[in-house]
C-alpha cells in the first residue's frame, strides 16, 4: 500500500472534549529520514518504497495528514514517584488515528495543551533509544509498543545549559495508548462513573474484546490487566530490563512496555540497580519493579472501584504476586534449560542462589545465560568463569545446577536445546546505544540501522558485531541516565 492509499480512522472523539485536544503537530525544521522499520511497515502493509519519498518524511513530521486522520493529544493524570499529578497528558505526542489495529503516534511533535513546562520536543538521543529498544524488547517476545520510523532535524532543542541538541520524531505504534493514568484522569471529572464506563468500554473493545458480552466485564477487564501486568513484570525481570520511570502514566492498560526513557538492560547483575539518575530513593530499582507494578494496579483499582465492586478488585489483586512469580520462575527455569513442571518443587532456591552468585561474581547478566547455552559441556565451565570478575560463587552454584539436571534426568545437551531458544547472543546495552547516538550526532546513521537489525535478530550471528556479544566494558556498566530527553 502507498501512503496515499493508507487510511486512518480516529475513534477517540466519542469522549467529551475535556479528554483530548484536537491539534496538528508543529513540524521540525529541515526534517530528514534517519531510519525506517520494515517489520513495522509490514504490520500496516505499507510499501517499503514509500520510505524513500519526501512525502514520508512530511508524514512523520506532521505536515502531511493522511486520509481519515484528525490529529489529537490525549489527557491523562498519574502518580509520579508516588505523588498524584492531576493533569498530565500527551505533552509532546500527537495521535494520528489507527490502521490494522495499530494506533499511530508521533513523539516530539511540538507543544500541546498538556505540555506543562516542556517544549513538546524529543531530542535525537532519546528518540534513537526508544526507536531501537522497543524493537529489541519485541524481539524477545516481551509485549511492547513498536516504532515505524525515525526522523531528525536541524531544530535546536535545549536540555542543558552547555549544548544545543536537535529535535527528532519517532513514529510509534501501539494497539492501545491508554494508561492507568488515563483512568485516573477520568475518575477525577464530574460524572466520573459515566466517563469511566465509557473509557472501560473503549478499552475492552480495543484490548479485551472477548469480554464485550460478559456481564462482569469491567471487573474481568481489571483482572486481565492484573495478569498482563504480572506477566510483563516477569519478562522484564527475566531479561534484566529496567524501565526507570514506572509512574502510573507510564503503565499500559494493555500490559505493554510503553514510554521508553532512562531504561536499561542490566549489564552485570545487581538486584538493587537503579537506572534512572533522578530516582534517588530507588523507587524504581530493578528488584522493586514487580512491587511498584502492584502499587500502580492498586491505584487503578481505586479508579475502577467507582464502577466495580472494590472488594472483588482487591481480592484479585492479591493474586498478582503469585501470577508474577509463577511466570518468572518458569521463564528463569527455561533460561537454565530446566522444566518447572517436571520438578516437584520449583527452582526458586536454585535461581535465587544463582542471582546471588552472579552479583558476587559481577558477571554480565544476559551473557551468562548465552554462555551457558553454548558451553561444550559441564566438565569445563571456563568460558563462564572467564566472564566473571570473581569466580567462586558461580563455581559453587554449578554443583547445584548439575544436581537439578540429574533430578530431571536431563542431559546438558537437552538443556542446551531449550536454552538456546530463550537466551539471545545479543542484547542492546546502553553503551551500544550511546555509540550509535555519538555517530548519529556527527551525521552517521549507519549504527542506528545496524543496531536496529541486531535488536530485531538477537539470536542470530552478526559477524561484524562480535564485540557486542562480549561483557559490557566495566567503565560503561550499570550507568544511570537522566529523565531529561
Ligand atoms: P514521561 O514520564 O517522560 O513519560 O513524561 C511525563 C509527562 O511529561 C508526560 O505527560 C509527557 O507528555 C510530559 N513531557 C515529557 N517531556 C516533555 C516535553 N519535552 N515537552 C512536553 N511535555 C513533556
Ligand atoms: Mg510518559
Amino acid at each position: 500500500m502507498t501512503l496515499e492509499q493508507l487510511e486512518l480512522t480516529v475513534d477517540y472523539f466519542e469522549f467529551d472534549k475535556q479528554f483530548y485536544q484536537q491539534l496538528n503537530a508543529t513540524p521540525l525544521n529541515n526534517p530528514f529520514l534517519i531510519s525506517y522499520n520494515k517489520k513495522a511497515f509490514d504490520l500496516i502493509e505499507l510499501d517499503y518504497d514509500e520510505a524513500t519519498k519526501e512525502a514520508f518524511v512530511s508524514f512523520i513530521n506532521g505536515e502531511k495528514i493522511l486520509k481519515g486522520s484528525t490529529p489529537y493529544a490525549m489527557a491523562y493524570a498519574g502518580h509520579q514517584f508516588g505523588y498524584f499529578v492531576p493533569q498530565l497528558g500527551d505533552g509532546r505526542a500527537i495521535n494520528l488515528g489507527q490502521t490494522h489495529g495499530w494506533h499511530l503516534q508521533t513523539k516530539g511533535s511540538g507543544l500541546t495543551r498538556y505540555s506543562r513546562q516542556g517544549d513538546g520536543r524529543a531530542v535525537l538521543r532519546s528518540s534513537i533509544r526508544e526507536y531501537i529498544m522497543s524493537e529489541a524488547i519485541h524481539a524477545l517476545g516481551i509485549p511492547t509498543t513498536r516504532a515505524l520510523a525515525l526522523i531528525g532535524s536541524t531544530h535546536g532543542v535545549y536540555r542543558s545549559f552547555e549544548e544545543v541538541e536537535t529535535g527528532a520524531v519517532v513514529m510509534r505504534m501501539s494497539p492501545s495508548w491508554i494508561r492507568f493514568g488515563t483512568f485516573e484522569f477520568f475518575a477525577r471529572q464530574n460524572d466520573a462513573k459515566e466517563h469511566l464506563i465509557q473509557l472501560s468500554n473503549y478499552v475492552i473493545k480495543q484490548s479485551y474484546s472477548h469480554l464485550e458480552k460478559d456481564k462482569a466485564k469491567y471487573e474481568k477487564m481489571f483482572f486481565e490487566v492484573v495478569d498482563n501486568t504480572a506477566h510483563l513484570m516477569a519478562y522484564w525481570q527475566t531479561y534484566g530490563f529496567m524501565h526507570g520511570v514506572m509512574n502510573t502514566d507510564n503503565m499500559s492498560i494493555a500490559g505493554l512496555t510503553i514510554d521508553y526513557g532512562p531504561f536499561s538492560f542490566m549489564d552485570y547483575f545487581q538486584a538493587d540497580c537503579i537506572c534512572n539518575h533522578t530516582d534517588h530513593e530507588g523507587r524504581y530499582s530493578f528488584s522493586n519493579q514487580p512491587y511498584v507494578a502492584r502499587w500502580n494496579l492498586e491505584v487503578l483499582a481505586n479508579c475502577m472501584g467507582k464502577i466495580c465492586r472494590y472488594g472483588n478488585l482487591m481480592e484479585y489483586l492479591n493474586t498478582f504476586m503469585f501470577t508474577y512469580k509463577k511466570k518468572y520462575w518458569a521463564l528463569m527455569s527455561k533460561r537454565l534449560g530446566l522444566d518447572v513442571n517436571s520438578s516437584s518443587n520449583s527452582y526458586s532456591s536454585l535461581i535465587k542462589q544463582l542471582l546471588g552468585a552472579m552479583e558476587s561474581a559481577k558477571v554480565d547478566y544476559n551473557l551468562f545465560f548465552y554462555t551457558l547455552s553454548t558451553l561444550e559441556s559441564l566438565e569445563d565451565i571456563t568460558p563462564i568463569l572467564d566472564i566473571c570478575v570473581y569466580r567462586q560463587s558461580v563455581q559453587e552454584w554449578f554443583l547445584e545446577y548439575q544436581k537439578a539436571l540429574k533430578n530431571e534426568n536431563k542431559t546438558f545437551d537437552e538443556a542446551k536445546a531449550i536454552m538456546i531458544k530463550i537466551n539471545p547472543k545479543y542484547m542492546i546495552k546502553n553503551y551500544m546505544l550511546q555509540e550509535a547516538i555519538e555517530k548519529a550526532t556527527a551525521g552517521d546513521f549507519s549504527l542506528v540501522n545496524d543496531l536496529l537489525y541486531i535488536a530485531q535478530n538477537p539470536f542470530n550471528e552478526h559477524k561484524a558485531f562480535e564485540h557486542y556479544a562480549k561483557p559490557t566494558p566495566m567503565q560503561f556498566a550499570n550507568l544511570q541516565l537522566s529523565c531529561s530527553s
